[in-house]
Protein backbone atom coordinates (compact mmCIF):
# COMPACT_ATOMS: atom_id res chain seq x y z
CA UNK A 1 0.00 0.00 0.00
CA UNK A 2 1.37 3.40 -0.46
CA UNK A 3 -0.20 6.87 0.07
CA UNK A 4 0.25 10.47 -1.63
CA UNK A 5 -0.88 13.60 -0.51
CA UNK A 6 -2.12 16.57 -2.70
CA UNK A 7 -2.76 20.62 -2.11
CA UNK A 8 -4.14 23.10 -4.86
CA UNK A 9 -5.82 26.32 -4.16
CA UNK A 10 -6.95 28.48 -6.91
CA UNK A 11 -8.33 32.40 -6.85
CA UNK A 12 -12.31 33.51 -7.50
CA UNK A 13 -12.21 34.98 -10.92
CA UNK A 14 -15.42 36.61 -12.13
CA UNK A 15 -17.56 35.37 -14.73
CA UNK A 16 -16.81 31.46 -14.84
CA UNK A 17 -18.56 28.87 -13.19
CA UNK A 18 -17.66 27.27 -9.60
CA UNK A 19 -16.99 23.77 -10.32
CA UNK A 20 -15.49 21.75 -7.13
CA UNK A 21 -15.28 18.10 -7.51
CA UNK A 22 -17.15 18.56 -10.74
CA UNK A 23 -20.11 19.67 -9.87
CA UNK A 24 -21.42 23.56 -10.74
CA UNK A 25 -21.82 25.19 -7.26
CA UNK A 26 -24.24 28.42 -7.30
CA UNK A 27 -23.43 31.39 -5.30
CA UNK A 28 -19.87 32.36 -5.91
CA UNK A 29 -17.74 33.31 -8.46
CA UNK A 30 -15.42 30.23 -10.77
CA UNK A 31 -12.06 30.04 -9.81
CA UNK A 32 -8.93 31.19 -12.06
CA UNK A 33 -6.85 28.89 -13.79
CA UNK A 34 -6.17 27.21 -17.30
CA UNK A 35 -8.55 24.14 -16.84
CA UNK A 36 -12.07 24.62 -15.38
CA UNK A 37 -10.11 25.92 -12.23
CA UNK A 38 -11.24 22.95 -10.16
CA UNK A 39 -9.01 23.07 -7.04
CA UNK A 40 -10.49 19.79 -5.26
CA UNK A 41 -10.47 17.35 -7.96
CA UNK A 42 -6.32 19.11 -8.91
CA UNK A 43 -5.57 17.95 -5.16
CA UNK A 44 -6.99 14.63 -5.77
CA UNK A 45 -4.95 13.88 -8.74
CA UNK A 46 -1.71 15.45 -6.90
CA UNK A 47 -2.55 13.05 -4.14
CA UNK A 48 -2.83 10.15 -6.56
CA UNK A 49 -0.08 10.81 -8.80
CA UNK A 50 2.32 11.02 -5.56
CA UNK A 51 0.94 7.61 -3.92
CA UNK A 52 2.71 6.10 -8.03
CA UNK A 53 5.29 8.16 -7.53
CA UNK A 54 4.39 9.39 -11.12
CA UNK A 55 5.19 13.48 -10.85
CA UNK A 56 2.14 15.37 -10.23
CA UNK A 57 -0.44 17.71 -12.71
CA UNK A 58 1.70 20.06 -14.18
CA UNK A 59 3.65 16.99 -15.44
CA UNK A 60 0.99 15.37 -17.25
CA UNK A 61 -1.49 18.41 -18.22
CA UNK A 62 1.36 21.48 -18.39
CA UNK A 63 -0.76 24.47 -18.32
CA UNK A 64 1.19 26.21 -21.21
CA UNK A 65 -0.34 23.44 -23.11
CA UNK A 66 -3.05 24.49 -25.26
CA UNK A 67 -5.07 20.92 -24.93
CA UNK A 68 -5.69 21.70 -21.48
CA UNK A 69 -7.35 25.05 -21.54
CA UNK A 70 -10.67 24.80 -20.24
CA UNK A 71 -10.38 20.93 -19.45
CA UNK A 72 -13.02 19.71 -17.56
CA UNK A 73 -10.79 18.61 -14.84
CA UNK A 74 -13.06 15.42 -13.82
CA UNK A 75 -11.45 14.17 -17.26
CA UNK A 76 -7.95 14.86 -16.11
CA UNK A 77 -8.99 12.78 -13.18
CA UNK A 78 -10.64 9.60 -15.09
CA UNK A 79 -7.50 9.88 -17.02
CA UNK A 80 -4.81 9.71 -14.03
CA UNK A 81 -7.21 6.70 -12.54
CA UNK A 82 -6.46 5.37 -15.78
CA UNK A 83 -2.78 5.53 -15.64
CA UNK A 84 -2.44 4.20 -12.06
CA UNK A 85 -4.48 1.27 -13.27
CA UNK A 86 -2.38 0.74 -16.19
CA UNK A 87 0.98 0.39 -13.51
CA UNK A 88 -1.04 -2.05 -11.49
CA UNK A 89 -2.30 0.43 -8.62
CA UNK A 90 -5.52 0.16 -7.39
CA UNK A 91 -7.19 3.43 -5.71
CA UNK A 92 -8.31 2.10 -2.38
CA UNK A 93 -9.52 5.53 -0.43
CA UNK A 94 -9.28 9.32 -1.17
CA UNK A 95 -10.15 11.65 1.42
CA UNK A 96 -10.15 15.30 0.64
CA UNK A 97 -10.96 18.64 2.75
CA UNK A 98 -12.04 21.61 0.91
CA UNK A 99 -10.85 24.86 2.36
CA UNK A 100 -13.60 27.88 1.45
CA UNK A 101 -15.12 30.74 3.22
CA UNK A 102 -17.80 30.91 0.45
CA UNK A 103 -20.13 29.62 -0.64
CA UNK A 104 -21.72 27.39 1.97
CA UNK A 105 -20.66 23.17 0.52
CA UNK A 106 -21.97 20.83 3.04
CA UNK A 107 -24.73 20.31 1.09
CA UNK A 108 -22.97 19.99 -2.02
CA UNK A 109 -20.64 17.24 -0.58
CA UNK A 110 -22.84 13.90 -1.52
CA UNK A 111 -22.72 14.93 -5.13
CA UNK A 112 -19.17 15.93 -4.87
CA UNK A 113 -17.87 12.18 -3.96
CA UNK A 114 -20.46 11.12 -6.48
CA UNK A 115 -18.99 13.09 -8.96
CA UNK A 116 -15.42 11.70 -8.38
CA UNK A 117 -16.04 8.04 -7.38
CA UNK A 118 -17.24 8.21 -11.07
CA UNK A 119 -14.63 9.65 -12.46
CA UNK A 120 -12.01 7.27 -10.56
CA UNK A 121 -14.05 4.21 -11.25
CA UNK A 122 -14.52 3.39 -7.79
CA UNK A 123 -17.39 2.69 -5.34
CA UNK A 124 -18.25 6.40 -3.71
CA UNK A 125 -17.89 4.59 -0.28
CA UNK A 126 -13.81 5.09 -1.15
CA UNK A 127 -14.45 8.84 -1.52
CA UNK A 128 -14.64 11.03 1.31
CA UNK A 129 -14.86 15.04 0.84
CA UNK A 130 -15.00 17.54 3.44
CA UNK A 131 -15.42 21.51 3.76
CA UNK A 132 -14.05 23.71 6.62
CA UNK A 133 -12.92 27.71 6.75
CA UNK A 134 -10.55 29.34 8.53
CA UNK A 135 -12.43 31.40 10.27
CA UNK A 136 -11.82 34.58 8.83
CA UNK A 137 -8.21 33.93 8.46
CA UNK A 138 -5.52 33.99 5.68
CA UNK A 139 -6.17 34.14 1.89
CA UNK A 140 -9.50 31.73 1.50
CA UNK A 141 -10.80 33.41 4.53
CA UNK A 142 -10.71 37.26 2.97
CA UNK A 143 -12.48 35.18 0.02
CA UNK A 144 -9.90 36.07 -2.49
CA UNK A 145 -9.87 31.65 -3.26
CA UNK A 146 -10.79 28.46 -2.03
CA UNK A 147 -8.09 25.71 -1.44
CA UNK A 148 -7.58 21.76 -1.23
CA UNK A 149 -5.99 19.14 0.50
CA UNK A 150 -6.21 15.43 -0.01
CA UNK A 151 -5.22 12.13 0.59
CA UNK A 152 -4.95 8.82 -1.23
CA UNK A 153 -4.20 5.12 -0.39
CA UNK A 154 -3.29 2.98 -3.49
CA UNK A 155 -2.81 -1.00 -3.64
MG1 LIG B 1 -4.92 23.65 -9.77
Amino acid sequence: MRTGVGFDAHRFKEGRPLVLGGVVIEGAPGLAGHSDGDALTHAIIDALLGAAALGDIGTHFPSDDERWRDARSLDLLTGVAALLNARGYAIAHVDATVIAERPRLSRHVDRMRTALADAMGIDRSRVSVKATTTDGMGFTGRGEGIAALAAALVE
